[in-house]
């Protein structure tokens, strides 16, 4: 089973990023998904749930837009178990054009400055063989990550909770 994509053979193991993760959809992907769905109920807003979410100090753009005062922000639902209401028995069920960027760019780690250097951890590592990339595997390449994170962090401003009171984080151009 080598020649299995990494993705498949992490489901295999239990759980991957797409039963445990929480998240956050631009309004961007809003209206990407709801034109592929025909529908608007996949989403609701909830605080974080794992502490990990909330701790944005390093990135005040993100914690600025994407995070209400009341301390919610929009994700995906999830079912009773934690799996992405997406999720269907052969993986995602949107093309990857509608997918959410955060889940395009999944394990890439970023903040507003751009994508950084290390990766973010839950990828199986352990399935890796000495030399082997895990974004090699994954099939990913970080010209793609850093453009779908350009747009990411664009999306983020169009969120309507930033009232006039709140600090205007926009750089200056
Ligand atoms: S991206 Fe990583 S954690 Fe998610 S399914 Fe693939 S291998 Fe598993
Ligand atoms: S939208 Fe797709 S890729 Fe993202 S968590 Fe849900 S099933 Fe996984």
């Amino acid at each position: 089973m080598e020649d299995e994509h990494l993705c498949v053979r992490c489901s295999c193991l239990g759980r991957t990023c797409c039963q445990w993760s929480e998240v956050y959809v631009t309004p961007g992907d809003v209206d990407r998904i709801a034109e592929h769905l025909e529908r608007s109920d996949f989403y609701e807003y909830r605080e974080p749930s794992d502490s990990d979410y909330a701790a944005q100090d390093d990135d005040p753009a993100w914690q600025h837009y994407v995070f209400q005062p009341d301390g919610m922000r929009r994700v995906l639902k999830r079912r009773h178990g934690g799996d992405c209401t997406m999720l269907g028995p052969s993986g995602c069920r949107l093309p990857w054009e509608v997918r959410p960027l955060v889940c395009r760019i999944y394990p890439y780690d970023y903040d507003e400055i751009g994508i950084k250097p290390q990766l973010l951890h839950g990828c199986p590592v352990h399935l890796l063989k000495p030399g082997q990339s895990l974004i090699t595997l994954l099939d990913m390449n970080v010209d793609a990550a850093r453009r779908w994170h350009r747009q990411l962090y664009e999306e983020i401003r169009l969120e309507t909770t930033a009232d006039v009171d709140r600090v205007d984080l926009r750089p200056a151009c």
